[in-house]
């Protein structure tokens, strides 16, 4: 497919009184037209600063972009200005989040805040826009969108705030749908409604989509890839395929052990991954993972391991991927 986005090589800090917090640390990756990917990792991992990055949406300061490029249709968006940036929010690039509360406007109908953006980007009339807002209430499945329409946010349930949010993020049809960590907050069976809705817009309307996640459960159900993430770098990424049942970064092997799955719902032996990542203020020379890892050599406290590609758009960073590695047995997490 087309190329919709690029990230190349992005660095991002927070300049803090104690130090420089290094939260991304030189991630890449490229996200095609109609194309839905997913960044997995603990919180802190530098997942949610990635997309805000795109967002142009760091709080600066403290925040700073301080390197790389985000090239999204063709253009730099680490080049572009605060007024061209609030052209592209909201219009090409929607996001939703974790709360839907905290984004909507408890003082304003939900029909209102619909409208809103689409007066704002399409200089639609109030009743035109009006019309639109149930029409996108009627694409995201909510009962009774004409009489919906007129409700504020707090006659809403959980999952019912949700999918308005994901109404006002599609409303001027995006290309890309950042969604950072958007069914946290909800019910495993509203989860998977919310995922299923978003699944079927991706399709009907093509949207590219950048799901956050810290649940390896319900990223299959709707990404093609996944990207993990691990102390602000990218340790392993590949198709759901390759993550799940081809990992090769212990870390990877971890995840897929610490997250319930939906799939195995009541036959789940959650291992949690012992120990914390490392102090950002002050990353380690080599493997960020060594100090957690069971299978730390001495060269992974001392060298970074490269990206090793292996093949197919597989590709993992760890020093036991190198030929002259001791082999070891990699744990049979799935496929049973
Ligand atoms: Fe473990 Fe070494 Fe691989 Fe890092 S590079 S994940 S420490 S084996
Ligand atoms: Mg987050």
């Amino acid at each position: 497919g087309k190329t919709l986005l690029e990230v190349k090589d992005l660095e991002v800090s927070f300049f803090t009184y104690a130090g420089e917090v290094k939260a991304v640390r030189g991630v890449s990756f490229s996200l095609d037209q109609g194309e839905a990917i997913s960044i997995v990792g603990e919180s802190g991992c530098g997942k949610s600063v990635t997309v805000h990055s795109i967002m142009k949406l760091i709080p600066s300061p403290p925040g700073k972009i301080k390197k790389g490029a985000i090239i999204f249709n063709g253009e730099d968006l680490v080049k572009k200005s605060e007024k061209q940036m609030q052209a592209i929010r909201g219009s090409e690039i929607g996001m939703i989040f974790q709360d839907p509360m905290t984004s909507l406007n408890p003082t304003m109908t939900i029909g209102q805040q619909i409208a809103e953006t689409l007066i704002k980007h399409h200089n639609m009339s109030r009743s035109q826009a009006m019309e639109q807002a149930i029409r996108m209430l009627e694409l995201v499945q909510i009962p009774n969108p004409g009489k919906r329409v007129r409700q504020y946010p707090h006659e809403f349930s959980g999952g019912m705030r949700q999918r308005v949010m994901i109404a006002i993020a599609l409303a001027c049809n995006p290309k890309l749908l950042i969604a950072d960590e958007p069914t946290t907050a909800l019910d495993v069976t509203i989860q998977a409604q919310i995922i299923d809705l978003m699944r079927e817009l991706q399709h009907k309307m093509g949207t590219s989509i950048i799901l956050i996640t810290h649940d390896l459960g319900i990223v299959a159900d709707l990404a093609q890839r996944v990207i993990v993430m691990y102390a602000g770098q990218v340790i392993e990424y590949g198709t759901v395929d390759d993550i799940f049942y081809n990992a090769r970064h212990p870390y990877t092997w971890g995840l897929l052990q610490s997250v319930p799955r939906l799939d195995k719902r009541g036959n789940n032996r959650l291992v949690p991954i012992d120990g914390t990542p490392p102090d950002l203020l002050a990353p380690p020379k080599g493997c960020a993972f060594a100090d957690r890892c069971k299978y730390a050599m001495r060269i992974c406290k001392e060298e970074q391991p490269p990206v090793y590609d292996l093949g197919n758009g597989h590709g993992c960073s760890c020093h036991l991927l190198h030929p002259q590695a001791p082999k070891v047995q990699v744990p049979q997490l799935y496929g049973g």
